[in-house]
């Protein structure tokens, strides 16, 4: 009797010992299933944040960044820039008559979408710089007396010789860009490291062009006994383009050469010259300069003997409404970045426009 009693409670007691772990562990499913799901969702809206930020990022730099950055990625299409906006107002259409038909369907475009950054295919320069971009052969011939020049306007072309660098040459690019004129960088082809890409990109940005002056600008490499070497003056040539043809893209190329030391300088450069054309390379020298690189006894040491020296090189030329102005972005020319606004003052006093070459 009292173990028949005792069965039932001990079965009881067992019975809800056995609920009572059930129990339990569906309550650690439960709990372990929550704790699952919560994780998944969290990994979800983790990756959904992601996404939206790499999108938007992506957004924002197409529509927001008018920095340098951006043309690596878009110029290998030779689609430069969406327009910085500002620049519409300033559109200077002056010199209209020296732009060719395949400019001006890019002009046209352009204004019609606004767009203002894009680099003219196979040339130095964006299309806002078309209307100012003249022809350096046609250049040369005026400044040598070759041409008559017939035009309206006194043109000056602000050139800047052995850049780029990060120490001068952004100091030029300032001063221009807050006068909104432009000009020509005549670079070294073996200055042409990643380093100096922003730089480049951001003369190019602005609206100058840029233009050959060798590769090495080592003159015994290119006129062993002062005589001009043609193929190597070509070769030098063919890599300083290349170089900024891995800046730009394969569409970007740049026609216009310096002679180191001057055409002037050499002797058979008639024969370099030639061997420059076959390759449609166009020399220019110039009719002006501060003296920024001149021997040191005659060097301007100031603003007002750089202006000087300036006015006196240009008015010796029978011509002075065409100036081709020589100055250098080397490191060591601080004084012709600080000169800069006066020159471009002078010119702009005697009614100047500023043009660059192409
Ligand atoms: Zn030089």
């Amino acid at each position: 009797m009292n173990e028949n009693e005792k069965m039932p409670t001990n079965n009881d007691y067992r019975k809800k010992q056995l609920d009572r772990r059930n129990e339990r562990r569906k309550l650690a499913r439960k709990k372990e299933k929550k704790r699952r799901r919560i994780l998944f969702f969290s990994i979800v809206v983790i990756l959904i944040l992601i996404i939206i930020k790499i999108i938007s990022s992506i957004f924002s730099n197409k529509n927001t960044k008018v920095s340098i950055e951006p043309i690596e990625r878009t110029l290998p299409t030779w689609y430069l820039e969406q327009s910085i906006r500002e620049q519409n107002g300033k559109y200077d259409n002056s010199h209209a008559e020296h732009v060719t038909a395949n400019d001006k369907i890019y002009i046209a475009y352009d204004k019609a979408t606004g767009i203002r950054k894009r680099l003219v295919k196979g040339s130095n320069h964006i299309s806002s710089a078309a209307p100012y971009a003249y022809n350096t052969k046609e250049i040369r011939q005026y400044i040598r007396g070759e041409k008559t020049y017939e035009g309206k306007d006194k043109l000056v072309f602000l050139t800047f010789d052995d850049g780029p660098n990060t120490v001068i040459t952004p100091q030029i690019l300032s001063t221009l860009e807050k006068n909104n004129v432009h000009a020509t960088f005549f670079v070294v082809g073996k200055n042409v490291t990643e380093s100096h890409y922003p730089v480049l990109k951001r003369t190019v940005m602005n609206g100058n062009a840029l233009a050959l002056h060798s590769f090495s600008h080592d003159y015994d490499a290119l006129y062993p006994g002062r005589s001009a070497n043609p193929q190597k003056i070509l070769e030098e040539a063919r890599l300083a383009e290349g170089r900024l043809k891995k800046v730009f893209g394969e569409d970007y190329s740049s026609k216009v050469w310096r002679y180191p030391g001057g055409h002037m300088s050499w002797d058979n450069v008639h024969a370099s010259d030639e061997a420059l054309a076959k390759d449609n390379y166009e020399w220019l020298d110039w009719n002006s300069l501060t003296g920024d690189a001149e021997r040191k006894a005659v060097r301007p040491t100031n603003t007002k003997e750089q202006v000087d020296y300036l006015a006196k090189s240009l008015h010796q030329n029978l011509h002075s409404e065409v100036a081709v102005v020589l100055m250098h972005d080397a490191v060591n020319k601080q004084l012709t970045a600080d000169n800069l606004q006066a020159v471009i003052d002078y010119f702009k006093e005697n009614d100047y426009k500023f043009g660059i070459l192409k």
